[in-house]
């Protein structure tokens, strides 16, 4: 069964129209802007690679790495500071409602292959979270200290450019996040987050994949709308949703 025709075209185009988002390229100029690069690790990212990886190539994740890396390497060669988050979790402990997966020591909570230089380069901040919001995986549950909020206040980042996966998850309510702790003062610097269209993807969960495995109706997720949806919310909170990120 081909994941492409799990959703209609009408049916995408249907919520497109009623739910529009308008992509714009975005300008970094010369703003101190930093990359969040969200959960491009093995266990979302590498076919077959553990539960929640693609079962088969799948174009929008590909693109997905490709871009991030792209962008990566630009970041990199102006200077730019990059901020990873790797979805880590200590063995055995779950994360409801999901299954277990990106156990340390299993592989799936490392960078992808074509992002494993990200893992030791001084521009490059890595955060292992255990939670969906990077935002809150960010803080320690101690202290209270929060590492992405000192990240970007440290480099008084005005801009930040968002890539990663799931664009409706992850990448969602780490965006809407930020915009509500920019709102409440938190970020005093920062003025705009633009999450790059091309640089995210989400995964594909198609009623037939739901049936085989058991899981409830709601454990449906098809890919496009699932992205658009993601995207679109994200638009509707005040992040800029680019087409291009020119640097
Ligand atoms: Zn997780």
């Amino acid at each position: 069964m081909s994941t492409t025709l799990s959703t209609p075209n009408s049916t995408l185009s249907a919520i497109e129209a009623a739910l529009p988002i308008d992509p714009q390229p975005y300008t970094v100029g010369d703003r101190p802007t930093g990359l969040i690069v969200v959960d491009v690790v093995n266990g979302f990212c590498t076919v077959g690679f553990g539960v929640a990886a693609p079962r088969e190539p799948n174009e929008q994740i590909a693109t997905m790495v490709s871009q991030s890396n792209r962008l990566a390497k630009a970041f990199i060669a102006r200077g730019m500071p990059i901020l990873a988050f790797l979805d880590s979790h200590e063995p055995g402990k779950a994360e409801p409602p999901y299954p277990t997966h990106c156990e340390k020591g299993s592989g799936e909570e490392k960078l992808v292959p074509e992002l494993e230089w990200l893992e030791t380069h001084p521009q490059v901040t890595l955060i292992e979270k255990d939670c969906i919001n990077g935002f809150i995986g960010s803080i320690d549950v101690e202290t209270g200290n929060n590492t992405l909020i000192q990240w970007v206040n440290q480099h008084k980042h005005e801009a930040l450019v968002v890539v990663g996966i799931c664009t409706d998850i992850c990448v969602m309510d780490l965006v809407v996040t930020m915009l509500s702790a920019r709102n409440h003062d938190m970020l005093p610097r920062l003025k705009e987050i633009a999450v790059y269209t091309k640089g995210c993807a989400t995964y594909d969960m198609t009623p037939e994949m739901v049936r085989s495995l058991g899981l409830p109706k709601t454990a449906i997720h098809p890919q496009k709308i699932s992205h658009h949806i993601g995207l679109y919310t994200m638009a509707e909170r005040g992040a800029f949703i680019a087409s291009a990120i020119v640097l």
